[in-house]
């Protein structure tokens, strides 16, 4: 059996919540720091739970609790509803991704979600692209600050929920050059989803295979079949 993990923003999802600078706004909810900057590249791990913990210890000096992270959820989750009510802006699919999940696992894949958002936040933006989680097995933040650390949770929770010690082949689907990385430390193929510039980008970062949605659905199986880890 062959498992293919999916990251979600960016790549079943789309960048609404980054868009809308969702995080930034919470945090200053939250926490009432008006001007806190979050530069995603910079941080040597990419994930919510990361991100949160690195801006308390530079403005409060001490690390992120679990409370804190309820706080920062629960305010992401009452924003994206606020800007859907008044201007119906929202998480969307990217094309296809619900039908390739669904047709990837007809075919006889194992499927698994793996991804630097906060569970909370990561259930709301699947329901309102109207994306069934419905009974994969996933891997957010709570599972640790890396992405590799979280990819590797995803990968243990696929095996024990297919009842078995490991896959044929994994194949990742993610969207940034953080995705790129924790592929190649894990010498694990990934294709990668993005359109114009940014898929230029990600062929330059040493990704085989990008693809601008899930619509041809052939050409994606081809593609998880094909695709080398980034050298
Ligand atoms: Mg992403």
């Amino acid at each position: 059996m062959k498992l293919v993990i999916f990251d979600m923003d960016g790549t079943l999802t789309d960048s609404f919540a980054f868009a809308e600078n969702i995080y930034v706004r919470a945090f200053a909810q939250a926490f009432d720091l008006p001007d806190v900057r979050i530069d995603w590249a910079s941080f040597p791990h990419t994930s919510s739970s990361y991100c949160l913990d690195a801006v308390l210890r530079e403005h409060f000096g001490r690390a992120a609790t679990p409370a804190d992270s309820r706080a920062v959820t629960q305010a992401a989750l009452r924003l994206m509803a606020e800007i859907q009510q008044n201007t119906g802006r929202r998480t969307r699919a990217i094309p296809g991704a619900a039908a390739a999940l669904r047709e990837l696992r007809r075919c006889g894949y194992a499927v698994a979600v793996a991804s630097g958002d906060w569970e909370a936040t990561a259930r709301h933006k699947f329901a309102t692209a109207e994306i069934p989680l419905s009974d994969l097995p996933f891997a957010f933040c709570e599972a640790g600050h890396a992405r590799t650390e979280i990819m590797r949770t995803a990968l243990a929770r696929a095996a024990a929920h297919h009842g078995r010690a490991g896959f044929d082949r994994i194949t990742y689907i993610g969207d940034a050059a953080w995705d790129v990385r924790a592929c190649r430390e894990l010498g694990w193929p990934l294709v990668g989803i993005g359109e114009h510039d940014h898929a230029a980008h990600l062929r330059s970062l040493g990704v085989t295979h990008v693809l601008p949605h899930y619509l041809d659905f052939d050409g994606f199986l081809q593609a998880v079949e094909q695709a080398g880890s980034p050298q």
